[in-house]
Order: C-alpha cells, then sequence, then structure tokens
C-alpha cells in the first residue's frame, strides 16, 4: 500500500514539474508585465495631467498678460502726451476686460503713475521708478511678479510697456491681478477616482488645487522634503513610482512638472489606492486564472495518476488473491498496452502453478493410498500378535510392540488425514447431505473417546436439549468433525476440567450452532487466524509434547463448508476456547 501510494505521488511529481513550473514561471513574468505596464500606465497618465494643467495655466496666463499689451496711436513720446479722459477710458476698459484686477496703474516712463484704479489702497500715485515690474516692463520685457497671498486671495503682479506707433516704450501698465478664477481653469483635471493635481509657486506655496479645499491658500510646503526636491528641481526620472505621505497624510504617487516662465509647479497626487487600481484588478483576475488553470492541471494530474495507477492495483490486488491459493483467479485487465500483456503472463503463470499443486495433490493422494494397506496391515497384525493370536508372546516382547502400535496408529491417522485433504482438495470429497439428528453424533462421539477423557479426569457435559436437533449433514462426515473438536478439546487440556457442548438455533435463518468449550491450554488471536489453514499447529511449550498432524481443523472446515456451515473459534490463552460451527436446518 505504501510503495503504491509513494508511486502515485512520483508521477504527480513528474506531472507538476512539468506542467505546473512553467505554468507557474509564465505566470510570474505575466503579472510582473501587468505590474510594471500598469505603473509606466500611471506615470503616463499622471505626466498628461501634468501637461494638461501647465498648457492651461500657461493659457490663462499668458491671455491676462496678452491684454496688458497696449500700442497707443500716433507718436506721443510720454503718457502725458496723450489726452487724460482717453486714458482714463482705456484703464477702465482694461479693467473690465481683464476682470478681476485688484489694482491697474499707467506709470509714465519716468516712473510715476499717472493714472491708477485700485480696490484696495485708494488712489495715491506713486513714483514707482524703483520697483522691479517697472524696470522690467520699461525694459521692454513682460514682468510677471511672486505671488502674493492677501485676505484669501492669490494676487500676481503682470507689468507689460505701452508703446506708441513707432514702437517705442512711453510708459508701463502695472496690474495686480486676481488668480481666482485659476480654480475655474483647472478644477476638472481629474486622475482616476480621486487624483488630483495642484499649483505652488517658486516659495513652494499653495496657488490652486483641482481638489477643492485641498489646502488653505498660501499654505507654505517647502518643508516637505518631496515638494523640496520639486522647487530644488531635484526630481529625477525614478524607475517606479514616487510615492509618499502628503500633506493631509494621504499615501499617493507623485509626479510634477515645472512652469519655467512662471517658475510655478504642477504637482499630481493621486491616492496610492486608486492608482492601483486598474492594477489590482489585473492582477487579481491573473491570479484567478492562474489558480484556475492550476487546479484543472492538479485534477488532470491525479486523473492521469489514477490511470496509470489503476492497473498496477488490479494486478497487485490479482497476485494478492493467487499468492492466497486462489489458483483459479484470472486477472482482468484489458488495457490494451503492456499491462494487459502482463496480466496475461501472470494468469499463464498462475496456470503452471496449478497444474504443479494438482500434480502434487496427485502424488500424495497417491502415496497415502497406497500407504493405507501396509499401515493398516501392520495395525491389525500388531493388535492380533498383542493379543496373543498366533501364540502368547512374552512380557518384554509386549512392551515394544505397544510403542509399535502406538507409532503405527499416528501413522494410520496421519495417512487417512492426508487422503482425506488430497480428496477434498481434488474436490473428490463425497458429501451426502441428509437430515442428521445430531444428538446422537454427539454422545456416539462422547461414548467413543470416554476412554481418553476419563484417562485426564475431563468431563464432557452435553446439556440434551430433548428433542431431537435435527440439521442437514453428511452423518460420516459430521462425526469426523466432531470427533476431531471434542478430541482437540481433550488433548489441549492439560488434566482436570470440563467441556461443556451446547446448541443456539437460530430460527430466523434456519441454521443450527454448536459450540464445544473447553477449559483447556487456549492460544493466541494470531494464532486463532491460521488455525484452519493445512499443517499450521500452534507452536508453543505446552503443545510441543502434544502430538498432532495439524490437518484436523483443515478438514473440518473444508467438511462444515461443503455441508454449507462456517466453523469458527474464540480462545484466551490459559482460558480455555470455544469451537463453534453453523449447520443449515432445512
Ligand atoms: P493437530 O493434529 O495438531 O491437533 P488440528 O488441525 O486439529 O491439528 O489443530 C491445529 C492446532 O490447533 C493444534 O496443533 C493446536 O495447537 C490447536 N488447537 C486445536 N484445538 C485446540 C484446543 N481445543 N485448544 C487449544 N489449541 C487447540
Amino acid at each position: 500500500m505504501k510503495k503504491q501510494k509513494r508511486f502515485k505521488f512520483k508521477i504527480l511529481r513528474v506531472f507538476f514539474l512539468i506542467s505546473i513550473l512553467p505554468l507557474l514561471i509564465i505566470s510570474a513574468s505575466s503579472l510582473y508585465i501587468v505590474v510594471s505596464s500598469g505603473q509606466k500606465n500611471i506615470i503616463e497618465l499622471q505626466n498628461l495631467a501634468i501637461d494638461n494643467t501647465s498648457e492651461k495655466v500657461q493659457k490663462f496666463l499668458n491671455e491676462k498678460m496678452d491684454m496688458f499689451n497696449l500700442v497707443v496711436s500716433g507718436t506721443p513720446k510720454s503718457l502725458r502726451d496723450i489726452d487724460m479722459n482717453n486714458l482714463n477710458y482705456l484703464i477702465d476698459n482694461l479693467r473690465t476686460m481683464a476682470g478681476d484686477v485688484s489694482e491697474i496703474s499707467f506709470i509714465n516712463r519716468d516712473g510715476v503713475e499717472i493714472v491708477k484704479r485700485s480696490l484696495v489702497g485708494g488712489t495715491r500715485y506713486n513714483n514707482v521708478r524703483e520697483r522691479e515690474d517697472f524696470q522690467t516692463a520699461f525694459s521692454g520685457k513682460n514682468y510677471i511678479g511672486e505671488v502674493v497671498y492677501e485676505d484669501g486671495i492669490s494676487l500676481i503682479r503682470l507689468s507689460s510697456q505701452i508703446e506708441n506707433s513707432d514702437r517705442e516704450v512711453i510708459g508701463v501698465i502695472s496690474a495686480l491681478v486676481s488668480l481666482k478664477s485659476l480654480d475655474a481653469v483647472i478644477e476638472h483635471i481629474k486622475l482616476g477616482e480621486s487624483g488630483f493635481i495642484y499649483l505652488i509657486d517658486q516659495n513652494g506655496k499653495f496657488i490652486s488645487s483641482s481638489r477643492s479645499d485641498y489646502l488653505p491658500l498660501g499654505k507654505d510646503l517647502s518643508d516637505v522634503v518631496e515638494v523640496k526636491n520639486i522647487l530644488s528641481k531635484k526630481v529625477k526620472d525614478k524607475e517606479g513610482l514616487n510615492i509618499y505621505k502628503n500633506s493631509i497624510k494621504e499615501e499617493v504617487v507623485l509626479a510634477s512638472g515645472a512652469l519655467d516662465e512662471y517658475r510655478w509647479f504642477v504637482i499630481s497626487e493621486w491616492p496610492k489606492n486608486d492608482a492601483y487600481q486598474a492594477i489590482n484588478h489585473m492582477i487579481i483576475q491573473s491570479l484567478l486564472i492562474i489558480i484556475i488553470t492550476i487546479t484543472l492541471v492538479i485534477i488532470f494530474g491525479l486523473i492521469t495518476s489514477r490511470q496509470i495507477i489503476r492497473p498496477i492495483k488490479v494486478l497487485s490486488n490479482g497476485v494478492n488473491k493467487i499468492s492466497e491459493g486462489d489458483l483459479e483467479y484470472k486477472i482482468e485487465l484489458p488495457t490494451g498496452d503492456e499491462f494487459e500483456k502482463l496480466a496475461k503472463e501472470f494468469n499463464k503463470m498462475t496456470d503452471v502453478l496449478k497444474e504443479n499443486s494438482e500434480l502434487r495433490d496427485e502424488f500424495v493422494f497417491i502415496a497415502a493410498h497406497e500407504l493405507r494397506t501396509p499401515v493398516t496391515a501392520i495395525k491389525g497384525y500388531v493388535a492380533m500378535i498383542l493379543s496373543n493370536d498366533f501364540g502368547k508372546i512374552s512380557e518384554n516382547i509386549q512392551q515394544p510392540l505397544r510403542t509399535v502400535e502406538g507409532a503405527n496408529n499416528r501413522l494410520v491417522q496421519l495417512v487417512q488425514d492426508l487422503l482425506q485433504v488430497a480428496r477434498s482438495e481434488a474436490g473428490k470429497m463425497i458429501i451426502e447431505l441428509k437430515s442428521v439428528n445430531i444428538k446422537n453424533n454427539i454422545n456416539n462421539v462422547a461414548k467413543e473417546l470416554k476412554s481418553l477423557s476419563d484417562e485426564k479426569n475431563i468431563t464432557v457435559n452435553y446439556k440434551d436439549p430433548g428433542k431431537n436437533v435435527v440439521v442437514l449433514a453428511d452423518d460420516n462426515k459430521l462425526n469426523e468433525v466432531i470427533i476431531n473438536i471434542i478430541g482437540n478439546a481433550i488433548k489441549y487440556t492439560l488434566s482436570d476440567g470440563s467441556i461443556d457442548i451446547f446448541h443456539e438455533v437460530n430460527k430466523d435463518k434456519n441454521i443450527l450452532v454448536t459450540h464445544i468449550k473447553d477449559h483447556g491450554i487456549g492460544m493466541k488471536e494470531e494464532d486463532m487466524e491460521k488455525l484452519f489453514s493445512k499443517f499450521y499447529r500452534v507452536q508453543t511449550e505446552k503443545t510441543a509434547k502434544i502430538e498432532g498432524t495439524g490437518l484436523g481443523l483443515f478438514i473440518c472446515r473444508e467438511i462444515i463448508e461443503r455441508m454449507g456451515g462456517k466453523i469458527w473459534v474464540e480462545s484466551d490463552v490459559g482460558a480455555g476456547s470455544t469451537f463453534s460451527f453453523s449447520l443449515k436446518t432445512k
């Protein structure tokens, strides 16, 4: 059994090695591809969102800036050469067009503000000659200032030159523009379900986000390592994703881009769970496919190994049956392959064994048959000599002659037993079933064996059932069985004691069980199993001196079974044995 199991596992191991191992390797590499391409996707999507944002913000600011690029008609050399009414008209127009302007002024080429509209600090006309915005714009370049945060509003100063039709710079427009409407420009930029982008200025202060109420305006993020890296442009193209815990303690995938012209930065933060959703989905799907495939391979492997093992099991069962003595058994294995051939060869071998066994039985039968006449003759002559039929014999001849008689009796018994066995095995044992009153058989045998039991001071108690106890049996053979069992009960009880014989009727099944219980030496469990086989004798100190052939119980079993019954024993070492046999009553 153990070896068969191991062979099955060997097959399974080979099966798994050649099917599951490559499958696992392929699965692992496809999982790796899924994960890395998923990560690439995340990076690409983030970069797309950043580019999109940059474009929109740039457009927003450029549009504002373009409005302040003013060319006046004619060739005035300074703003003061222009009619004040016209300048007022112009500045009001510009303010309306640009919208969200909290301060706008026209600065003359000498640096003095000459027209001004302000929502906050009144309209004092200052000299701003030293201011950076004035200087930059006057030199012919657009000026984009730092973002300032005031009362919950972010403002940026934009300045540009005013030219005459000769393209000469005659003054500067400087405006403080609110970035309030920037929120609306980027608010719809999203990544997955919860990814968002936001803008910071060159100092790391928060300007605007596509996620509403993400951080308070002007919040300084320059302390955050990741933001610091972005500000100092230390962010390299890393392999894989940049994941960190953001200002609101959320684990996010981070990416960034720079708006160089304005020195702003666009940052995208995509909550990890959300970003990985697609990857996780693909991983789960791949795992599912892998699990299903492996399960199928295992099932297939089990089925295949079972198919391989099955003929081996059939063969082993057959060989077992044959070795137990069933030489009629034929191994049926129509597999159409080498196993079928092997089974046929086994069957051929069984035929040879059967032939040999028949030859042996025939030999035993002939030998026993040939021996029977001389030993019976010896028995008769010795008996006659001992009863002085050939004249009186002296005392000193009587003793050895009795020894000869004893030995010859054993020889007669052996020859009889051998003949019985040979007949039964050749199927030549003749059994004639008829109704027999077993009560008579038991009483007769008890009487016959009385001298033996008396010798050992053993009483045989047969609980007379009163009425007739009829069974279906062969009278003579039944006698043989009873002689054997009661004989053994006497033989294997050392001295003194009793033998109890009683019946048990099983009416439902029309069966009568006869029990013969002794209080003799008993036997072990392992002996009980082999007791009814040919030549088996229990080998103990107590049985060593008791003579016998080991054939009696074998013959009893053959007879009882041929009469349609069963025989068995229950025993305990030292406590005695009960031999029981059943016979049909009808
Ligand atoms: P044997 O000729 O040796 O008695 P049997 O076939 O009659 O052969 O019995 C087989 C063996 O069973 C005996 O050798 C003996 O060891 C054991 N045996 C049989 N009957 C009894 C019994 N009543 N008590 C103990 N052992 C027994």
